[in-house]
């Protein structure tokens, strides 16, 4: 249980933060607000750069759908530095603010620890940046839904539109085949490039018996994606039950996809999942 003070104080803080942020439009920061200024970088250790605001609501959609819970991840390409990426200290997603990113470079190293216990899995998200110049965002999660296509010879194929975003092909990594019996987890960067060789080109990749990782260009299309992956994987599942299911053909999936990430689509889901995880679409 939190004290009644410090869940005040970080009340205050984030009042604190979101004031900032508003004011950091209009051009009027470093005349009017210094002192606002200087409190800031002293609480939070990243700029409040737009990436790093929707990091923090891309965590807590993504739990508040239930894609990830106590574990999983969400990471961003530092937006200054091509060769860096930003997620937050181990810490269940739900709970991650602003003050918990941290920076690390390609090979997972974070650039200043200071105490902190870094995400165990962070290679997977290093690994990618490194081989994917497009990738902007990395999720990686363990959604119950998607498991049971994980350990099973059934293909996680989109059925429905709105779930084109994942892609025609979704490959599956086996830790296994190269590393023998193992605790599962992805813990080096040779495992994390042995992984990213395996998603290829893709958006989506499944992992053996634990989860699944998913990419975008930004982090509204990853975190989009990764819902609806979940999504996807839920109608498949209970749509075999009834009977064979009609998949989407390879051109159905590359006209939906174009049209759930219009410039017209994306801000209203995006917006849609921000209220409902009670942040503030950014
Ligand atoms: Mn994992």
């Amino acid at each position: 249980m939190s004290h009644p003070r410090a869940l005040s104080r970080s009340h205050s803080r984030r009042r604190l933060l979101h004031a900032v942020s508003a004011l950091a439009g209009t051009g009027l920061l470093g005349t009017l607000v210094n002192p606002l200024v200087q409190a800031a970088a002293l609480d939070a250790d990243l700029p409040l750069l737009v990436e790093f605001q929707r990091l923090v609501a891309a965590n807590r959609i993504l739990a508040n759908e239930g894609v990830v819970d106590a574990f999983g991840h969400v990471s961003v390409r530092h937006p200054d530095n091509p060769d860096l990426f930003v997620m937050s200290r181990s810490r269940s997603p739900a709970l991650v603010e602003h003050g918990d990113l941290m920076e690390f470079d390609l090979e997972g190293r974070p650039l200043d620890l200071r105490g902190r216990t870094a995400y165990g899995e962070r290679m997977i998200h290093a690994a990618i940046y490194a081989t994917r110049p497009d990738v902007q965002s990395v999720v990686h999660h363990h959604a119950y839904g998607v498991l049971p296509f994980t350990v099973t010879d059934v293909p996680l194929r989109p059925v429905v539109h709105a779930a084109s975003v994942i892609g025609a092909e979704i490959p599956v990594w086996d830790i296994r085949d190269d590393y023998g019996d193992t605790d599962m987890l992805v813990r080096s960067i040779d495992q994390g490039r042995n992984l990213a060789a395996t998603l290829g080109d893709n958006t989506c990749l499944l992992m053996r018996g634990h989860g699944a990782v998913v990419v975008g260009a930004d982090i509204q299309r990853a975190v989009l994606t990764a819902v609806y992956l979940q999504v996807n994987a839920d109608v498949l599942l209970r749509a075999k039950g009834l009977g064979e299911p009609v998949l989407l053909s390879d051109e159905e999936i590359r006209l939906s996809a174009e049209t759930q990430f219009s410039p017209l689509a994306r801000p209203r889901v995006w917006e849609y999942f921000c209220q409902r995880a009670g942040v503030e679409a950014v």
